[in-house]
């Protein structure tokens, strides 16, 4: 997301350095890039245009710090704009209502709602630690609720059955009664959703709203949809009291404007963001981080984030010490390695979290994707222990044995071989001059 508008904002900002002062002609022609670069990236016109007036009248008349050069100076304003414009702080779900909690999902048909509902629930279960039950009141679609069934019983989640030939409003009713009286703490409701606004939906998604009394009323948004995305977050703020937004489909590469719009139309905070197709996908919003992004200065907080969640630090703490006692990294530290990438959605997740030049760097290293992972693991699992200590002992029989146990050809097994014997040497390198602890202390080890 944000790519295009990242590198116009980056054109605007070089289009200022070198120079000592800012005069109101080229305060001007930068604003009037901004403006460009924000209308480009599908941001709505009046929040584009309080977004120039804003930072505008910031810039004229006031004292600045001399230590700023002008170009700086209007990064830390259009950064400190778009966290207001997006808004500042994290909100999290209120859940502190009398159970059952109602989540209530609205939004286009195809804006992620279904799977948005998946995602929260094991969200919610994990993190929260709560009994969560899924409904779907998609009646016109069975296949709706059929998705999220079947996601339901993937994420080991209660599923109300819905009957699709009883109308929406009984079976939420029907939803919140079986909360109730199976005492779980929150209930999630997903609802129809059509191609565009239109009037009956709006009416049918009152009436819902009118039997399971929310606490949250969430407006799910693909973050890609651009102008149809602004008139939808119009259409259900005008019918509903929206509490909040979900932002999907944020690792698309599309212009992402939606993003920027989205709180100033409905008034709404946005409270997470869908960063993938899997159940996972999903972060709390950081309007701080995500402002970063969008100027290019990579999102090394929620990097950092990431990583010191998922790696195993005993296990690496472990690693260094066998490599301080002057033996080998074999294949087997490679698997353990290999797996906490995986574990991160591997490298390429983390890529457009990394400054340009770093996810250059990181995408030319074989862990890059996670197909590329799963084919490592799947090779080095199929040697014997033996073989993983001592991989000097795999000869050319061992190699086509491996190749056809893990279903990849020899060329692929001498591929692995030669990277890991790359590593091994790095290896030795690092935990001899005291390297390695350096770069465990960047993990926070
Ligand atoms: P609904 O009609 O609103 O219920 O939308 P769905 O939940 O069925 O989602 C529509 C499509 O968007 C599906 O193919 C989802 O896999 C996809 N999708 C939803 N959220 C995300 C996301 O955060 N990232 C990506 N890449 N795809 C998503």
């Amino acid at each position: 997301m944000f790519d295009k508008l990242t590198e116009r904002l980056q054109g605007v900002m070089e289009s200022l350095r070198g120079r000592g002062r800012l005069t109101e002609e080229n305060i001007a022609d930068t604003l009037r890039q901004v403006r460009m670069a924000l209308l480009e990236a599908d941001v709505a016109l009046p929040v584009v245009k309080g977004f120039v007036d804003s930072i505008r009248a910031k810039v004229v008349g006031q004292e600045f710090d001399k230590s700023l050069t002008p170009g700086q100076m209007l990064i830390k304003l259009i950064h400190d704009e778009l966290i207001a414009l997006m808004g500042a702080g994290v909100r999290p779900l209120n859940l502190r209502a009398q159970p059952p909690v109602v989540i209530l999902l609205a939004g286009l048909q195809g804006a992620g709602k279904t799977t948005s509902a998946g995602k929260l629930a094991k969200w919610l279960k994990e993190n929260e630690r709560k009994k969560v039950l899924l409904a779907s009141t998609d009646v016109y679609r069975p296949a709706a609720i059929l998705q999220l069934e079947r996601l339901a019983s993937q994420l080991d989640v209660a599923f109300f059955p819905s009957d699709p030939k009883k109308p929406a409003v009984t079976l939420a009713q029907e939803a919140v009664a079986e909360a109730k009286r199976s005492l779980f703490d929150v209930l999630i409701v997903d609802t129809a959703g059509r191609l565009h606004v239109d009037d009956e939906m709006m009416v049918e998604i009152r009436e819902i709203s009118g039997v399971v009394a929310p606490t949250e009323t969430l407006f799910v948004v693909d973050s890609m949809a651009g102008q149809d995305a602004v008139n939808a977050a119009k259409a259900f703020g005008a019918a509903l009291t929206l509490t909040g937004v979900v932002l999907t489909k944020t690792d698309g590469d599309a212009r992402g404007g939606a993003a920027l719009s989205v709180r100033q139309i409905t008034g709404a905070p946005i409270l997470f963001m869908g960063t993938g197709e899997k159940t996972d996908a999903l972060e709390p919003f950081h309007a701080e981080r995500v402002a970063s992004r969008i100027l290019g200065m990579g999102d090394v907080l929620s990097l950092v984030e990431k990583v010191t969640k998922n790696v195993d630090r005993e296990q690496a703490e472990k690693l260094a010490r066998k490599l301080k006692k002057g033996k080998d990294f074999d294949l087997e530290d490679l698997h353990d390695q290999l797996q906490q990438v995986e574990k991160m959605g591997g490298l390429s997740a983390l890529m457009d979290k990394l400054p340009a030049q770093l996810a250059g760097k990181a995408a030319q290293m074989p862990q890059g994707n996670e197909k590329e992972i799963k084919r490592q693991l799947a090779m080095i699992r199929s040697m014997t222990p033996g073989e993983r200590r001592y991989p000097k002992t795999i000869d050319a029989s061992r190699k086509r044995r491996i190749a056809a146990g893990s279903g990849v050809h020899v060329s692929e097994i001498n591929k692995l071989l030669k990277n890991h014997m790359q590593m091994q040497k790095m290896m030795k390198t690092f935990s001899k001059g005291g390297g390695l602890r350096r770069l465990m202390s960047a993990f926070g080890g």
